[in-house]
């Protein structure tokens, strides 16, 4: 299941089949989303709904199958429940009946090992209350917060929201600046955007787009021209820009005409800042000039259609590298959220800019990689090293905080 374009926070609610769950998402939401029924195991594939929360704004619920179904069909939708996880920026685990154990536990072991945020909500207090033994079996697994809750009664709804607020990160929906902390008011920053047989037809890609607007919401001016005007501009244009970001692609070029001391990166390692794991970025690019004959290469992209750096991450990227190190490689690329082959088959990981998805979903899709130590990488960076200007272009993030 893929957030695709909805970067607003994703809410997961889990548990076990008929604990109310789905009713749960209608009451928030305030409509029929979910199918509800007083059969066991009514949803089989993760549902998504937009809701607004006071407070938070526009997010979307996740509602999930029941996390002890069974049978083969069951399993599959398990699965798929706990593939969920990693989509999601906080969780909701709804009880009933003062059932707590194995499914549970094995849940609350899934938010923790993606650093989901979660409470849990003892439904359906109308018929059966949540007593002090439930309460003290939670704390002895979980320092979550518990609260007894009946859809069928409507109480302590506010109780949930709040405590949503509380859970939820702000990181997830707060609009993190592509350049705060970069660049200061009131200077220029140049955008340096080839326009070649790859660029599409008659617009801009999206990280093109956020950084034009970026660049003003930081009170800047912002100027956008192709890599063949870059020269002229420096020749008789002043004042001299605070940044230039550039296409990756273009490095070569552009890093031979941007003078040396105006800070030059690229949409690519801006991206990376912003969603992807900037400082395991940095510490594992330098492999690339200790790779081997044999060694295997994955390359990430994360969305699955009308994918704009297909070229790059199929062909010109493994043509890179391979003509960079000398040696025979092997690449795979998974492309999407598809499931990534075993992991440690990699010598390294190199992932996309993530334009179309979530910090924290980008996060978790390297997390598997970072666990077993290996290297991983962004197209930007992987670019820059071979350039041998990696210095360079992560020199203007040196130091500077993420606002
Ligand atoms: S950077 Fe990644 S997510 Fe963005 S268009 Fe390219 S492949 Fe798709």
């Amino acid at each position: 299941m893929s957030k695709g374009r909805d970067l607003k926070p994703h809410i997961g609610i889990f548990g076990r089949r008929n604990n109310g769950k789905s009713s749960l998402i209608n009451l928030m939401t305030g409509q029929e989303v979910a199918i509800v029924s007083e059969e066991a195991g009514t949803t089989t594939d993760p549902v998504k709904k937009s809701i607004e929360i006071f407070g938070i704004g526009p997010a979307i619920i996740v509602d999930t199958a029941g996390i002890d179904d069974s049978g083969e069909l069951g399993e599959k939708r398990v699965k798929k429940t706990y593939d969920a996880i990693k989509t999601i920026d906080c969780a909701i685990l709804v009880i009933a009946k003062n059932e707590f154990g194995f499914y549970e536990k094995e849940l609350i072991k899934k938010f923790c090992d993606y650093s989901i945020p979660y409470f849990i909500v003892h439904n359906k207090s109308d018929l059966q209350p949540l007593e002090q033994l439930t309460r003290e079996n939670i704390a002895t697994f979980s320092k979550a917060e518990v609260i007894d809750f009946s859809v069928a009664n409507h109480t302590q709804t506010d109780t949930l929201v709040e405590l949503l607020k509380k859970t939820i990160p702000e990181t997830s929906f707060q609009k993190p600046s592509l350049l705060g902390g970069i660049i200061e008011p009131n200077g220029v920053v140049l955008l340096v955007t080839p326009i070649d047989s790859e660029a599409p037809d008659g617009r801009m890609i999206l990280p093109q787009v956020m950084a034009i607007r970026d660049v003003l919401d930081n009170d800047n001016i912002c100027i956008v021209l192709k890599e063949t005007h870059l020269k002229q501009y420096f020749e008789q244009h002043k004042p001299e820009p605070q940044l230039v970001i550039t296409d990756s692609q273009a490095f070569e070029f552009v890093n031979s005409i941007v003078p040396a001391h105006v800070p030059l990166t690229s949409f690519s390692i801006v991206f990376a800042r912003l969603r992807g794991d900037f400082d395991h970025y940095i510490q594992g690019t330098p492999t690339l000039s200790e790779l081997n004959d044999g060694d295997k290469i994955l390359i990430l992209e994360s969305c699955s259609h009308q994918v704009s750096c297909e070229d790059i991450g199929r062909h010109k990227l493994p043509k890179w590298i391979t003509e960079f190190s000398g040696k025979k490689l092997d690449f795979d690329v998974v492309a999407g959220l598809s499931d990534i082959p075993e992991i440690t088959n990699y010598r390294m990981v190199i992932q996309c800019g993530g334009c179309v998805v979530t910090r924290k979903q980008l996060i978790n899709r390297l997390r598997p990689a970072v666990n077993a130590n290996i290297p991983v990488s962004n197209y930007g960076m992987t670019i820059a090293w071979i350039n041998g200007i990696f210095d360079r272009v992560i020199e203007p993030f040196k130091n500077k905080i993420n606002s």
